[in-house]
């Protein structure tokens, strides 16, 4: 099989998916299990055709409707994020965009919910799930400000977009030792933000430095 074959059966080319996990690994990706779930989901098949040359560099691409699938690396930390718990069963993810980071998830725990505000964004990556035959992500549209009460609790609660504040309706849908993951915006710009609930109250580790698209209120078709 050459490389356009590859392509087109939804193979990525292994030399620019080796130089990313490569990528990866420098910049402090431990995690095997991470690792291989970068391997095994198909970053091209979540960008538009025309973008497909760059889906495996590790930038950020345009998904329409003015949003953008993460960065690998992005998307490789927060997922080791979650693994840093012990036994991990469920996740919530808040914008699922183009689905990918819903995607590498589902290689890495047992439940994976994600909920998307644009109607055709959840829509397409419903689709894409289906064609990739992965069938532990449920998908819902609306606003993931309010969670998905139905499915609580969750033992992790992921942002994929950024915020200045965790609402307490979706603190009150995490396990009680559970971990939000979330691009705070804080004076200087956005950071990572890992929050750990412990029985003392609320532990925070700052991660690093990131860039996502806001979170905004309501729905959108
Ligand atoms: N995880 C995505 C990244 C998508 S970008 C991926 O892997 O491709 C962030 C997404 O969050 C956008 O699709 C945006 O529409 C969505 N979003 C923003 N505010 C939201 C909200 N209140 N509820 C649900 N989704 C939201």
């Amino acid at each position: 099989m050459n490389l356009n074959q590859m392509h087109s059966t939804g193979m990525a080319s292994p030399r620019t998916l080796q130089r990313l996990i490569d990528r990866l690994v420098e910049r402090g990706i431990t995690d095997d299990r991470v690792l291989r779930a970068m391997e095994a989901v198909p970053r091209h098949l979540f960008v538009d055709s025309s973008l497909k040359h760059l889906a495996y560099e590790d930038m950020s691409l345009p998904i329409g409707k003015r949003q953008t699938i993460s960065q690998p690396f992005v998307v490789a930390r927060m997922s080791q994020a979650v693994l840093e718990m012990p036994s991990v069963r469920s996740v919530l993810e808040i914008g699922t965009g183009s689905g990918y980071q819903a995607a590498i998830l589902s290689h890495l725990v047992a439940s994976v919910y994600s909920v998307e505000r644009i109607h055709s964004l959840s829509w397409q990556a419903r689709k894409q799930m289906r064609q990739l035959g992965i069938n532990n992500v449920k998908l819902k549209f609306g606003d993931g400000q309010e969670g998905w009460d139905e499915h609580a609790p969750f033992d992790v609660i992921m942002f994929t977009a950024a915020t200045r504040q965790v609402p307490t309706a979706l603190m009150e849908q995490l396990t009680d030792h559970g971990r939000i993951i979330v691009p705070r915006v804080s004076r200087a710009g956005q950071e990572l933000v890992l929050m750990q609930r412990s029985d003392k109250g609320w532990k925070e580790e700052v991660v690093q430095p990131v860039v996502f698209v806001p979170v905004l209120t309501g729905t959108e078709y």
